[in-house]
């Protein structure tokens, strides 16, 4: 099972996939994740990410298509995966093509996760990360016992830099200018899943199994 899940910043794109990853036997490969690790190591790569996230910009096409298709060698994508967070543009959805024609697969589903602008704002300014374990929290819907400490693992609860509002609006604007082009490109092979992304996590969930029979 091959599957995009595509959405605004703070749609639940992550939250969805992790519930996926047990249902379908596939790995999550989330390309945020992959430079919020590199970023944290300090490589080469993470400090040009670094400068590109802060700024609610997209890396690089060449730099992403790159992690992506390393990523792809690794023998737990031999039974498929589901990309959370890429492709984000034009460019990398071809790039993308290529590379399933290289493993002679293809994608059964994109699945497109809508919620209005402002709503995200509100969504995404609350967020507070755990440096431990990536759990994230929010200071209104999900606030944590102490201040500060995530409930989960006891370690420190931190605001993403690119969760603050000007960045948000910048990323939100990226997202509408240079990915969501991407419906319309998949739209042409009939494998796009529309899914009111407004809803608790819960019914987010039963609308993507609803959407893509799994
Ligand atoms: P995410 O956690 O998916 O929202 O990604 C965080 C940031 O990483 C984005 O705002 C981009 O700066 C960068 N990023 C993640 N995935 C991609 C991608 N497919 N193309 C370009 N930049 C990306």
């Amino acid at each position: 099972m091959n599957i995009i899940l595509i959405g605004p910043p703070g749609a639940g794109k992550g939250t969805q996939a992790k519930r996926m990853i047990d249902r379908l036997g596939v790995p999550q490969v989330s390309t945020g994740d992959m430079f919020r690790a590199a970023v944290k190591e300090g490589t080469p790569m993470g400090i040009k990410a670094k400068e590109c996230m802060d700024k609610g910009a997209l890396v690089p096409d060449d730099v992403v298509i790159g992690v992506v298709a390393e990523r792809f060698e690794k023998p737990d994508c031999k039974k498929g995966f589901i990309l959370d967070g890429f492709p984000r543009t034009l460019e990398q959805a071809k790039a993308l093509d290529g590379l399933l024609e290289k493993m002679e697969s293809s994608l059964d589903h994109v699945v497109v996760i809508e919620v209005p602008d402002d709503y995200l704002v509100e969504r995404l300014t609350g967020r507070r990360t755990c440096k431990g374990c990536g759990y994230m929290h929010h200071i209104a819907f999900d606030p944590p016992k102490t201040d500060g400490v995530c409930d989960k693992c006891g370690g420190e609860l931190y605001q993403r830099d690119d969760d603050q509002e000007t960045t948000i609006r910048q990323r939100l604007k990226t997202y509408h200018d240079q990915t969501s082009p991407l419906i319309d490109y998949y739209s042409k092979k009939s494998i796009v899943r529309m899914i009111d992304g407004t809803g608790s996590m819960e019914d987010v969930q039963g609308a993507v199994k609803d959407a893509i029979g799994a």
